[in-house]
């Protein structure tokens, strides 16, 4: 669905059908000040609960939405006109299976660590503790709108951080439904804050001096709120677009990769950052293989009922985009597969699964972000060519690599500049919570999921610990008679073959020579 802003009111229009289906009350700018106060108070309490104590309220939380799966992806499927199955296989599960390894590894991966200590600083112990940062700013997209506003939000408040949401304008049910949710949970006020409206709403929270800041969105939008960030020193995590190349060699599976290439470009109607965006494949394979495409391609249905495949883009002012793009490819000699041209489109928000070739790389079909679904497909000759196609635009968030060849999948999976590689299927790297998810390039900075999406929310503090006995320290005033000793006690020390002797002697007289 998508929303019309009117009288500080978001109307929420199901893309699918075109109905105003809600309205939401907006968050005036002038609250902000309040939504950061409350947000320290209740961070000073959670923050001091002790971990077991905050994971309770996630494992509430998780029954409550395994409770309400039905009614939580018909919420989705309504406000972005995905199919109700896409809503729970790729928006519920993940943010379910995230609670879960969180619920399971916070308390380890944010415990304090011991770490050794060098021999030269006998005596002491070394540890990694990791503190949270206060209050998180967490700004979510309309594409997965659940999933990539809830796992920043659980990763943070596992931490001990409190957190503000502000969920897309596009998807403001989703919104609603979110901090719904959490209300019910129990967790103590000013915990979770929800703040809902558009963009002059996020740029006066982003302005409002969070203690961190995590972004999902745009490239455009994430270059603003960076500047920003910058202005008050904000640490960010900012997950941003994706163009993800799919290379298919000639030894691959063909039927699987078809399948697969259909899935990875039209699932959420295209409107995915790490899908199957470009797709390029081994020249003596090529016809045998566009052919098997085509036939998945047009087997597909769109619609949104229950069994529909693919459903309908989400956002209107996104339509315009797949429309210039693939307009400005067939100006320039590019041949559809399957599809219309855009002025055979009919009204509304189902756009045609388009497969298009004889596409150069210099396009923006290739070099832009399309979210929508649009799939150019490339011949190419050689291992290399293919790499340079995968590295030839300015992101890096997936890609996937197809051959029966394990060794050459891997090696050629080693040379890609993005933040994660699929070998034989798509996507799939961010199911798995255990993995790092994040962008190179434009596509990002910042990683979370895993160890790094739980430590990211925390100041990383290194403890140093002495028991306190001795007067003093070697390195410590006077310096007078030291210089000498340590000479020979770092040449012994550091030596590939280390003196043994000569650096106890040295270290022995350095201590009696500290009075
Ligand atoms: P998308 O097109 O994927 O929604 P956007 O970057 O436009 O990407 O929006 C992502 C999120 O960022 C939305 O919640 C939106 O309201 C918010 N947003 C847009 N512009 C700004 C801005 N200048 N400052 C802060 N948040 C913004």
């Amino acid at each position: 669905m998508h929303s019309v802003e009117y009288a500080g009111k978001l109307a929420v229009i199901a893309p699918a059908t075109g109905k105003v289906i809600a309205e939401i009350q907006e968050t005036p700018v002038h609250e902000v000040p309040l939504f950061y106060d409350q947000g320290r108070k209740a961070f000073d309490k959670w923050s001091s609960l002790p971990i077991t104590q905050r994971l309770a309220f996630l494992r509430k939380l998780k029954q409550l939405m395994v409770d309400e799966m039905d009614e939580i992806a018909r919420v989705i499927s309504d406000d972005t006109g995905k199919v109700l199955t896409e809503a729970i296989v790729a928006d519920i599960m993940p943010t379910l299976d995230a609670i879960d390894h969180i619920i399971r590894h916070a308390g380890q991966v944010l415990g304090r660590r011991r770490v050794k200590t060098p021999l030269l600083l006998f005596g002491k112990k070394s540890f990694i503790e990791y503190m949270p940062r206060g209050v998180v700013l967490v700004i979510s997209p309309w594409n997965y709108p659940l999933q990539l506003a809830m796992v920043p939000m659980i990763s943070a408040l596992a931490g001990g951080n409190s957190v503000i949401l502000k969920p897309s304008e596009v998807t403001p049910l989703v919104g609603k439904c979110i901090e719904d949710l959490f209300m019910r949970s129990g967790f103590p006020q000013g915990t979770i804050q929800v703040a809902h409206g558009g963009k002059e709403v996020g740029a006066a929270f982003t302005a409002g001096k969070p203690d961190y800041i995590f972004f999902t969105g745009s490239v455009r939008t994430g270059k603003i709120i960076q500047q920003q960030a910058a202005k008050d020193l904000i640490p960010t995590t900012l997950e941003l677009g994706g163009k993800d190349p799919m290379i298919v060699f000639g030894d691959a599976n063909l039927e699987r990769a078809a399948k697969a290439a259909a899935w990875g470009a039209f699932t959420n109607s295209g409107q995915v950052c790490m899908s199957a965006e470009r797709l390029y494949v081994e020249r003596a394979v090529y016809h045998e293989f566009l052919e098997k495409l085509k036939t998945e391609v047009n087997s597909l249905q769109q619609g949104d009922g229950i069994n529909a495949d693919v459903g309908s883009m989400t956002f209107p002012a996104q339509i315009n985009v797949v429309k210039e793009q693939l307009d400005e490819a067939l100006k320039r000699g590019a041949k559809l597969e399957t599809g219309l041209k855009p002025e055979d489109w009919k009204e509304g928000m189902f756009l045609p699964l388009t497969v298009v070739t004889e596409v150069d790389q210099d396009m923006k079909i290739i070099q832009e972000e399309t979210f929508g679904p649009l799939l150019p497909v490339v011949p190419f000759d050689t291992e290399e060519e293919a790499i340079a196609y995968a590295n030839g635009t300015v992101f890096g968030l997936n890609a996937s690599v197809w051959s029966r060849d394990r060794e050459k999948a891997r090696r050629v999976a080693c040379r890609l500049v993005s933040g994660a590689v699929v070998i034989n299927d798509v996507i799939i790297t961010v199911a798995n919570h255990g993995l790092p998810f994040g962008g190179t390039k434009e596509s990002g900075i910042g990683r979370y999921h895993s160890e790094a999406g739980l430590r990211v929310f925390c100041h990383e503090k290194s403890i140093m610990e002495d028991r306190g006995f001795m007067k003093s320290e070697i390195q410590w005033y006077p310096y007078k008679g030291k210089y000498p000793l340590f000479l020979s006690l770092f040449k012994s020390y550091f030596s590939e073959k280390r003196d043994w002797v000569t650096f106890v002697k040295s270290y022995i007289t350095l201590l009696k020579s500290n009075k």
